[in-house]
């Protein structure tokens, strides 16, 4: 079978099937997706027609493709991930620009990261602000040693991981940023049946019957641990903009601020004492 072969099965399914089979099989040959066009007349060896074929077969039965390829990008850098941690969202670089512009720019700063899955949010601003210390939480000791591995392949080590939920292995109260993208999905959301989410942790992404668990439990928490002009920096979903102003009110944040994603969807609230 030539590669043209395969591209032009290639070319049946929607444009997102389509890609996403160009990535695999770029990724069965180790090339990019434009050498298999440069190359279309090349002859491909029997094993890897199989593995290709493999893969398309775990991808039809609802494999996200980032598992199946064991990595994601995100930010600049390409992050292993596997069935332990949520898979890094686009949408979610919106929360790495937006600590990277509350962060004083002159002066070594402490960051808190809650639940941080893959380690993406965590190792992307650590190594744009190398001058910073980092520690990092998650209550799954498997993706922590996912977020281990990654700070070491990207040599992001200033980072101290550490095991547990939320504050609970926290032991140092001054930090000058807390960003989280914790889970935020209602229990009975149906979007939990769709796309990747089935085959994804559903302790990162789901936070009770309104979504709203853990929120209950990191923006009153934070109180204790954020410096005095410090700042609480939180992804959160489509419609969750006024509960996320109500519960940073309640605890006693006086500087509220949204922030919409590309999409124009209201993604990240910015809460600090004022
Ligand atoms: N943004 C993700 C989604 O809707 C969920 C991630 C999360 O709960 N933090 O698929």
């Amino acid at each position: 079978m030539k590669v043209r072969d395969c591209l032009t099965s290639v070319a049946q399914g929607t444009p997102a099937d389509r890609l996403d089979r160009e990535v695999m099989l770029a990724h069965v040959l180790g090339k990019t997706r434009s050498w298999l066009y440069a190359y279309d007349d090349d002859l491909l060896e029997p094993v890897q027609v199989e593995g290709y074929q493999q893969l398309l077969q775990q991808r039809q039965s609802g494999q996200p493709l980032a598992y199946l390829l064991g990595y994601r990008d995100f930010w600049d850098h390409r992050f292993v991930v596997s069935p332990d941690c949520l898979i890094p969202r686009i949408e979610t670089e919106l929360l790495v620009e937006r600590c990277l512009e509350c962060l004083p720019k002159d002066q070594p700063c402490q960051i808190l990261e809650l639940g941080t899955g893959s380690g993406a949010i965590a190792i992307s601003l650590a190594l744009e602000r190398p001058d910073c210390q980092i520690v990092a939480t998650d209550a799954s000791a498997s993706a922590l040693a996912l977020a281990r591995h990654n700070a070491h392949q990207l040599s992001a080590e200033q980072i101290d991981f550490r095991l547990g939920d939320w504050y609970a292995p926290v032991n140092q109260t001054s930090f000058d940023l807390i960003v989280s993208n914790p889970p935020y999905i209602r229990s009975d959301d149906p979007h939990l049946l769709r796309g990747d989410l089935p085959a994804e942790p559903s302790q990162a992404l789901v936070a009770g019957i309104d979504g709203l668990d853990a929120y209950r439990q990191i923006i009153p928490g934070s109180l204790g641990y954020l410096s005095a002009h410090g700042s609480l920096l939180l992804e959160h979903g489509h419609d969750q903009r006024a509960d996320l102003i109500s519960l940073c009110q309640d605890a006693g944040f006086k500087q509220i601020e949204i922030h919409d994603d590309l999409s124009g969807v209201p993604r990240v609230v910015i809460a600090g004492r004022g």
